[in-house]
Order: C-alpha cells, then structure tokens, then sequence
C-alpha cells in the first residue's frame, strides 16, 4: 500500500489524493527532464562561508571554507599556512568528507539574455556575480553529505527560533504560519532526500534508503508530511502563476536542440491539462494581506525571510550550503511572484526575474516533487518497518 493523507492540504486547494496523482502522472516526470537540460543544470551561486553571525567562533576565517575539521591527513596543501595561526578548534566548518564538497566541474556556459535584478525577500546580491561561481548541480545531488552536530543543529534552531514567530500555532494569522510551513516544508524535503540518498556503508560507498531515518525524521510527525505538501504546492503555484511570463522567456544557452527541448518541456509544465483540470489553482494567495495589517506583515514577514536566507551562508558543508541557498532562494522567487505583484493582469510586463531565480524555483519545485514522490511511494514500507520491530 502506498503511504496517504486525506482530505484537502491545509491552507490550499487541493487535496492529497490529487497532488500524488498529478505529481506521479504529471510533474514528477516533466520536471525531472527539465533539471537536466543546460538551461536548468547550472546555478550560479557565491558558495563562500561568509557568515553574518556566530563572529565569536571563526567558523568563516577560511572564506571558501571546504574542508575544515578534519583530521591532519586530510587537509588540503593550500590550507596548510593557516594551520599556524588557527587551532584546530577554530576550524569549525565540518566538511571532511568527500561527499560534503561541491564538484564545480562546468561543461558549457552560455548565459544571455535574462534581466539582472535583486530580489527584496532575500538577503543574497542577485546582481552581483563578481563573487559567483557556476555549479553544475547534476553532479551534486542533494543527498547525505554527513553534516550534522551543533553546526547543523544552530542553524536550524535560528532558522526556526529567531525568524519564526515563537508563539502558539493558534494565535499565528495565516500569513505568518505561512513562513513557518515553508521552512518547516522545506526541511522535511531536505531529510528525505538525505533518507532516499543515504551512505549505508562508508568502506564500500554503498549508497541506498535509509527508511528509519524518513520515518523518525519525517513520518512519525504527520504536520511535517502536511507542510511539505503545501510547500510543494505553494512553489508550484507560484510556478503557474508566472507561466505566461515563463513561456516568453529565453532560455538560450547557445545550444539551440537543447534550448528547444527546454522551452517545450516548460509549456508542458505550465499549461498541463491535467494539471489545469484537477488543480487550477494550488495555493489561494489572494485571500492573504487582507486585513488592515497586511502591508506591515509583508514587510516584517520580507525582514525574517531575509534573515533566514543569510543564515544559509552559514551552513558548514559546501554542498548543504548550495542546496541550502538554491532552495532558500527558491522560496524568496515564489514569495516575491506570489506576494510582490497584486496585478495579475499585468503580471508579465510588472514581474522581473533573473534567470537564476527561475533556475533555483524549478529545481525547488523538482526536489520537492522527488519529496512528495518519496513519501508516497515509500511511506507505507517505512512505517512498516519500524512498527514492526
Ligand atoms: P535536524 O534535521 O537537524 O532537525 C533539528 C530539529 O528541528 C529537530 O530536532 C526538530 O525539532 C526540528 N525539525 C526537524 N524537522 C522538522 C520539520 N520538517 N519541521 C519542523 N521542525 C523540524 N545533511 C545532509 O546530509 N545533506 C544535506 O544536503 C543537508 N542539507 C542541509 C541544509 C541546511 C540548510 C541545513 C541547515 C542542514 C542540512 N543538512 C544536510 C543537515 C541535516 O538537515 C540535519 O541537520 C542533520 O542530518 C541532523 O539531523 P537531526 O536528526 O539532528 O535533526
């Protein structure tokens, strides 16, 4: 049997049922060929440790802090003339391992044609690329890397404690619940990606399920399972909205088969029947800033947003970081399109995105569908498992 919710994902307008079959039928495959074209695969990203916070414990000294804490055998030469001036205590970044670091292999780049321009709901510069580097992120899966410990574990709580309005989930209005259960949709996505991609034997590198983990992690909270449904749909709402702007885009990346192939898998994505029929719309934005506080909540709801994505260059494993701020980034792009243009009429001549935005929201949308996928078609198998013990 497969894993099942019922009932309508809170907050949204479709149901369980619906999103795995449209998901299943629909998405998934679409978006999985979308990742992989030239358009899509490469993010350009500034991966430097440069963390606003935590000055006491030096965890950026090394601004490309890639492998830090490590035993002596494995620090690389270049970092060699910092081992004098820094113990091994201040080298708090704990990316040792292989699997942690980010493959900045590059096959082609060819960018052209996208507007550059800053996205307010985020911390990062869009516009600056003099500090960026181009990733491929088909060599860099998001999967188990080792990362976790106080490093991992501070950033979540800040991400949660700092940003997230602390009070009782009753007393929360909808739109700041709104930022909780993304970031909460977010961090499910993440540990079942680490669940489905997992390192089971470091002698061999077998790499296979880890079952417990999706089940301790994720399944045994049910709000955690709901939070990344509505994540899942509010990106993909977000996606739909833009679709008449997306469909005019360029996506020329000086390979015309390919850029081609791009284009038509979008206009699949976008205007899908199915999807149009069963789902029209995934998320109601319209009924949120309603009330007399809406234009303040937007802004102090942009202000921890902000804060939750500069927190991300603080992550302390390279490949974590890039997912981390590719999704993060992913978010700002949905809420930037779901809440900065009230004008849906006007949105394509209103609405600017910059093609790294459009990058990072596709692939958030393709991590969170290869989520909601997992979950479906695994749930059921893990709880077993560890109800059967
Ligand atoms: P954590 O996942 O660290 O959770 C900490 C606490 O948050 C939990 O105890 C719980 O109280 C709460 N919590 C957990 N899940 C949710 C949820 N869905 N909703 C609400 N609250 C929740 N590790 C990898 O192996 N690969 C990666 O690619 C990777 N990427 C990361 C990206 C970021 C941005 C961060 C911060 C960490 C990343 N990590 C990654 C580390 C990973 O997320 C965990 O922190 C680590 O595996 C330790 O897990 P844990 O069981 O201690 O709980």
């Amino acid at each position: 049997g497969k894993h099942r919710h019922k009932g309508t994902v809170e907050d949204c307008c479709c149901d369980y049922e619906t999103v795995d079959h449209l998901n299943g039928e629909v998405l998934h495959p679409i978006l999985q060929q979308l990742v992989k074209t030239p358009f899509c695969r490469y993010y350009k990203v500034k991966l430097w440790c440069d963390c606003p916070f935590w000055p006491e414990d030096n965890m950026c000294r090394l601004r490309d802090c890639s492998v830090c804490e490590c035993p002596e055998s494995e620090f690389p030469d270049s970092f060699k003339p910092f081992q004098r001036t820094l113990s091994s205590d201040d080298l708090k970044c704990r990316e040792g391992k292989p699997q942690a670091a980010v493959d900045r292999t590059l096959d082609s780049k060819a960018f052209r044609g996208w507007t550059e321009t800053d996205n307010p709901w985020t911390y990062d510069d869009e516009t600056d690329n003099s500090e960026m580097t181009y990733v491929n992120l088909q060599l860099n899966p998001e999967r188990y890397t080792g990362y976790n410990g106080t490093s991992a574990r501070r950033i979540w709580d800040a991400v949660y404690s700092e940003n997230c309005p602390k009070y009782p989930a009753e007393e929360l209005c909808q739109e700041e619940k709104i930022l909780y259960k993304l970031i909460s949709g977010l961090h499910s996505s993440i540990s079942v990606h680490i669940a489905s991609d997992y390192l089971i034997d470091e002698a061999t590198n077998l790499w296979g399920h880890n079952l417990e983990i999706m089940y301790y992690r994720v399944l045994q909270y049910p709000n955690r399972v709901e939070n990344l449904y509505f994540t899942f749909l509010f990106v993909l709402r977000a996606v739909t909205k833009t679709a008449d702007y997306l469909e005019q885009a360029e996506y020329d990346t000086g390979n015309p088969t390919e850029d081609i192939k791009t284009q038509s898998l979008m206009k699949q994505l976008l205007y899908d029947p199915k999807l149009q029929a069963a789902c029209p719309l995934p998320f109601d934005e319209a009924k949120l800033w309603k009330g007399r506080r809406g234009p303040e909540l937007k802004q102090k709801i942009q202000a921890q947003f902000k804060n939750i994505s500069a927190v991300m260059d603080c992550v302390g494993c390279e490949k974590c970081r890039l997912w981390g701020k590719l999704q993060v980034s992913g978010l700002g792009t949905a809420l930037k399109i779901l809440f900065s243009v009230n004008d849906e009429e006007n949105l394509v001549q209103i609405l600017q995105l910059q093609r790294n935005e459009v990058i990072a929201l596709m692939n958030l949308l393709n991590r969170l569908s290869e989520s909601v996928k997992f979950v479906h078609e695994m749930g059921a198998a893990a709880e077993k498992l560890v109800q059967g013990r």
